[in-house]
């Protein structure tokens, strides 16, 4: 990894990041908590060095392996779904998994937010990419795993909130056992390229649902690969 250059320049400046936040904003994300942690997460490392330069368009870009790393409106509207108003009795969630680590960037984002991030990836060289940029940006409540997101993280269960970046057609039933009461699940879901972001929230055995946006993910796959 060479684009290790965490301060920028020029288009991947600070002043750059800045102004993808006032997008955001006029786009319509007003939780300045995530506001602040994408102005903070430098974007640009998280991709080839040859897209460094559009690292702070609000676009999806690829990351190999047929993958993308999300749109920063997606991530910051995800990243807010997963901390809710911040009304909750529990002051929002403090144990987050997310499944689909991909390139680490909502990983780095929702780090700055949450006590512990435990994160799943399928493919192993993604993984330890993202691991490897985390760790070069200091953030040290983050754990890995390289596993089937579709069984969630039995281990670590249950978690406040859980996150998932890969489209599904149903929620994977491990992933729902593994919720706290009150907890929060954000998942794209749908049959096909477009999905519906979908907010579920426990409470005792009954599920509160919202619909947020129309996302295009892409598929979650199963098995694991190196
Ligand atoms: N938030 C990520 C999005 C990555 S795209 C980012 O901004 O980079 C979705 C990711 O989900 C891909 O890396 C893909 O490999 C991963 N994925 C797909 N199916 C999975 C599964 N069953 N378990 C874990 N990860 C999975």
């Amino acid at each position: 990894m060479s684009n290790l250059d965490l301060e920028g320049v020029g288009m991947t400046s600070r002043r750059t990041r800045n102004r993808l936040v006032t997008r955001l904003r006029d786009a319509g994300i007003a939780d300045e908590r995530v506001l602040d942690a994408i102005a903070t997460v430098p974007r640009h490392i998280f991709v080839d060095e040859a897209l460094a330069h559009r690292a702070y368009e609000d676009s999806a870009l690829p990351i190999g392996h047929g993958q993308t790393i999300s749109q920063p409106y997606i991530v910051a509207a995800m990243t807010a779904a997963v901390l809710g108003d911040g009304a909750q009795a529990n002051g929002g969630p403090r144990k987050v998994l997310e499944i689909g680590t991909g390139c680490g960037y909502q990983t780095a984002v929702l780090a700055g937010l949450v006590d512990r991030v435990f994160t799943v990836e399928r493919i192993g060289s993604l993984l330890d990419r993202a691991r490897q940029r985390l760790d070069a940006l200091g953030i040290r409540n983050v754990r890995f795993r390289h596993a089937d997101g579709n069984l969630g993280w039995r281990e670590q269960a249950p978690f406040d909130a859980v996150l998932v970046t890969a489209g599904v057609t149903h929620v994977p039933d491990a992933v729902m056992e593994q919720l706290a009461d009150g907890a929060a699940l954000v998942l794209p879901v749908g049959h096909g390229d477009v999905q519906d972001l979908k907010r579920l929230e426990r409470v005792g055995d009954a599920w509160r649902q919202q619909t947020l946006e129309h996302v295009r993910f892409v598929p979650m796959l199963r098995g694991t690969q190196t």
